[in-house]
């Protein structure tokens, strides 16, 4: 049996940690400078000494840890991870079984079980991702319990526990076979060009893979389509797929460029009848608005923060003038996708920006429909802001 340390969880907190909250926040902790080894197990325990969950110290930016079990008797051990990798494999069957989709995220941290732990797929390879030095104290573990529930071609992982969890630079590759790059990978039919070995991002966000689809087969055919903060231009990609005339793929780092040419090629689409900018979207949203342009569909998907030369963008302080800027280009009865990943922002929040720029503007709109996470990014009911994801379809009336 692996050592435990006990720790005093504040008054507090108890009764949260006693109703499921999986995370160990440093403010719990009645003695947070006990903790000393990182991947430590930890029995958290009320002042009276009453157990309330059993953790594992992994300093992240999030908190100090995450609680795993909510049994005093129950060992982290081997068959521990194994367990909870099973499960969570046991789940994602339709995903393995689809013969149109072969990317999907197999764990999905607290949601699954672990905090600080996700696991994706990618065609026959696994990428970890460790949010803590905590989470990859275990990784003999989790990597033996991936073996013993999967076959796999290979692994790569992402150490994403720098100072401020930041994603630390390295070869990435773990064991199995090398995989070669880019590997063409399918959602739902269409094709994309992911890298596991080449830094932070692989070249796609799977949680929008919902919205990619809803694009494509329903919002697209015969549209001119603006797609903001584009990335590697993959809802462009998915617009082209389902008939658009023509779509703008716009963000300011230079790398968006090559990789959604790539994107778009890997897909059969001619590139050259697309258009793709690298620029602030502000200066963009400037220059369409003085040209008089319109589009059918406006596409936005910020980060929560980001900071270019002239601008520093937060969802929670700019989303409403993204909104009130993207109003301004979008054509009667044409339609706006407003995404972030903010956990600052809830559901019922963004609603009400997207309600204060159309009033602002005045003009009338429509919820068309709204999504959240898909079902393999799984999460804990105990933990709403592992709920990150919210996009809204709103028309735009008059
Ligand atoms: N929509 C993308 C993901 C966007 S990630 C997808 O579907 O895959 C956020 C992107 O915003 C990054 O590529 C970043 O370079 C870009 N970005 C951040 N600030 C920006 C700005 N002011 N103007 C344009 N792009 C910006």
């Amino acid at each position: 049996m692996q050592k435990e340390t006990n720790v005093k969880i504040l008054k507090k907190y108890a009764a949260q940690l006693q109703k499921g909250y999986p995370l160990i926040l440093k403010d719990a902790l009645a003695n947070p400078g006990l903790l000393k080894n990182e991947g430590e197990i930890l029995n958290l325990l009320d002042e009276q000494g009453r157990f309330l969950g059993k953790g594992y110290y992994g300093k992240q930016n999030k908190g100090y840890g995450w609680i795993i079990s909510k049994k005093e008797n129950e060992g982290i051990d081997q068959q521990f991870f194994t367990r909870k990798l099973k499960a969570a494999a046991d789940e994602r069957k339709p995903f393995y079984e689809s013969a149109d989709t072969a990317s999907f995220r197999m764990f999905n941290g607290e949601g699954d079980g672990i905090g600080g732990l996700t696991i994706d797929y990618y065609d026959g390879f696994y990428l970890i991702s460790w949010y803590s030095l905590g989470i990859y104290t275990f990784k003999k573990q989790i990597i033996q319990a991936l073996k013993e529930t999967v076959s796999f071609k290979g692994i790569y992982q992402k150490k994403r526990f720098d100072f401020k969890g930041q994603y630390i630079e390295e070869d990435d590759f773990v064991e199995g076979e090398r995989g070669e790059f880019p590997l063409i990978v399918k959602e739902n039919g269409a094709n994309f060009a992911v890298y596991l070995n080449d830094g932070a991002m692989v070249g796609v966000f799977l949680d929008q893979r919902e919205v990619r689809k809803t694009i494509r087969d329903r919002y697209s055919k015969g549209k001119t389509v603006l797609n903001m903060f584009s990335y590697t231009g993959a809802f462009a990609v998915f617009a082209a797929l389902g008939g658009a005339v023509k779509t703008t793929s716009v963000d300011v780092a230079n790398r968006s460029k090559s990789k959604t040419i790539e994107q778009f090629s890997v897909n059969g689409i001619d590139f050259e009848a697309q258009d793709i900018i690298v620029e602030d979207v502000f200066h963009y949203f400037k220059y369409a608005a003085k040209k008089k342009m319109k589009f059918d569909l406006v596409i936005l998907d910020p980060p929560s923060f980001a900071k270019t030369k002239k601008h520093t963008f937060s969802a929670v302080k700019d989303y409403k003038e993204l909104l009130k800027e993207s109003i301004e280009i979008t054509e009667k009865n044409g339609v706006i996708v407003a995404s972030t990943n903010s956990s600052a922002l809830s559901m019922d929040k963004f609603k009400k920006f997207i309600d204060a720029a159309f009033k602002e503007i005045g003009c009338k709109y429509k919820l068309e429909e709204e999504f959240s996470l898909p079902g393999d990014f799984k999460t804990s009911p105990d933990f709403k802001e592992g709920s990150y994801l919210k996009v809204v379809f709103v028309r735009v009336i008059s």
